[in-house]
């Protein structure tokens, strides 16, 4: 086995912020409700436009690097938003996708999907292996899946073998190699999609099992589906691990609850996920945003759909910048630890990985003030910088696939 050459260490790195998406789900039941929210494209800008209805919540615009309407599939959110990050991880980057917002919002539809609308979980297992089964060995990569859950702090194996090891929490560890892990995660090697999607339905089951023993369970517990992907794309290349992320966070309105009498967080994970994502925007603020103009400020808020409403601060998104990783400097300081999320997803946060944090938002102006508490929490996130090594692979082509999307909705098929 070769052994990482000193100069792949000192690579330089390349920022990039926080990808954030919004996705409004259509609204669906009542045929007098209209939605609370429009859409607008402006000056190379998505903007979220809050229309209120009665409620007395105020306007407000939000720019994103992409929105999605009811109209949108979720194949059309995979190939604008996703599909590049699947890439780069095959490539041999850290990729993350996060699916963020309130329970009944739309995360699991968007990650999962339906057998007729397969989610970005199985359009990605096909971006990566479709394009034929032995593709990923072709690359000279093997990959190996994990599928957990964190329930009321708990680290779940979904993939474990037998009943007592799938019911006891594992130990989130940390070491100066590998970063955050969790030991005694089952890493099951799969060589197919259909190897991968197997393995989700039958994680998916002990997940429905669970739904009918725990109350608000669905809307409690984050699964996070992480396939490993193991080494050398080149003769002349240092084998390299790196991993995709797939996340299917709790619902967000548990946020409100995060203190409750007995002082617990009812939802510890999301509450520092919040903390995590604030401490890192008031750093890039100071270390690096706060450089932008004034001018172009001014001229992006003059641009902004009903000018004059104050608009979010994080237009310099200095894509390309070249600058020496911050996120040791930062480590210490920034809550990773206090949470079993924050720590399993520290290289999405802040870290080497590009994330993408998709922000689902339920239409309904009943549920409007929860939907902007989501909209600001997504506006701070765009201000987050990850730091990726610079150097890394360019995505390969996917022609000649072999296995389908509707093999994938078949596979999906049992999961519903
Ligand atoms: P969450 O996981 O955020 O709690 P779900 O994904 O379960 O929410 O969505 C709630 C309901 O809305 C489900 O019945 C789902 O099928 C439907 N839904 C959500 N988003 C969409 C969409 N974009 N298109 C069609 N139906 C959707
Ligand atoms: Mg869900």
């Amino acid at each position: 086995m070769r052994s990482p050459s000193p100069a792949r260490r000192e690579r330089p790195s390349i920022r990039e912020p926080l990808q954030v998406v919004v996705r409004i789900r259509p609204l669906v039941g009542s045929a007098a409700e209209s939605g609370a929210w429009r859409l607008e494209q402006r000056d190379g800008q998505h903007w979220v436009c809050h229309q209120p209805q009665g409620e007395k919540l105020e306007r407000g615009v939000f720019p994103f690097d992409q929105c999605f309407d009811g109209k949108a599939t979720n194949k059309e959110l995979f190939d604008k938003a996703a599909k590049k990050l699947v890439q780069a991880a095959v490539a041999g980057s850290n990729a993350s996708i996060l699916a963020y917002g309130q329970t009944s919002s739309g995360k699991t539809h968007s990650v999962l999907g339906t057998p007729y609308e397969p989610g970005i979980l199985p359009l990605a297992v096909e971006e990566i292996f479709g394009f034929r089964d032995d593709g990923l060995q072709v690359l000279g990569k093997q990959a190996k899946l994990s599928y957990f859950e964190i329930f009321n702090e708990k680290v779940i194996d979904l993939l474990a073998h037998g009943p007592s090891q799938a019911t006891s929490s594992l130990p989130v560890k940390e070491d100066a190699g590998r970063g955050f892990y969790v030991q005694g995660l089952r890493e099951a090697p799969v060589r197919s999609a259909e190897d991968v999607l197997r393995l989700v339905a039958r994680g998916e089951e002990r997940r429905r099992y669970a739904r009918t023993r725990w109350n608000d369970y669905s809307s409690r517990s984050h699964a996070i589906f992480s396939l490993c992907f193991e080494g050398a794309s080149s003769a002349w290349e240092a084998t390299r691990r790196t991993k995709l992320n797939i996340v299917d966070l709790a619902g967000c309105e548990n946020h409100k609850h995060e203190a409750s009498e007995d002082g617990r967080h009812i939802n510890r994970s999301l509450f520092f996920l919040g903390e995590v994502i604030s401490r890192l925007c008031k750093d890039g603020r100071r270390d690096g945003l706060s450089q932008r103009s004034l001018s172009d400020t001014r001229r992006r808020q003059d641009s902004a759909p009903n000018s004059g409403i104050s608009t979010p601060r994080h237009s310099a998104r200095l894509r390309d910048a070249r600058t020496p990783p911050r996120r040791e400097k930062n480590a210490d300081f920034i809550p990773y630890r206090d949470s079993k999320l924050t720590r399993v997803l520290r290289s999405s946060l802040g870290g080497d990985a590009l994330t993408l944090l998709l922000v689902t938002v339920h239409p309904s102006p009943s549920f409007a003030e929860q939907s902007l508490t989501s909209l600001r929490f997504a506006t701070k996130a765009r201000s987050v910088d990850n730091f990726i090594p610079s150097g890394l692979d360019s995505a390969r082509s996917n022609e000649d696939r072999s296995f389908s999307v509707c093999d994938a909705a078949r596979i999906i098929e049992g999961l519903q």
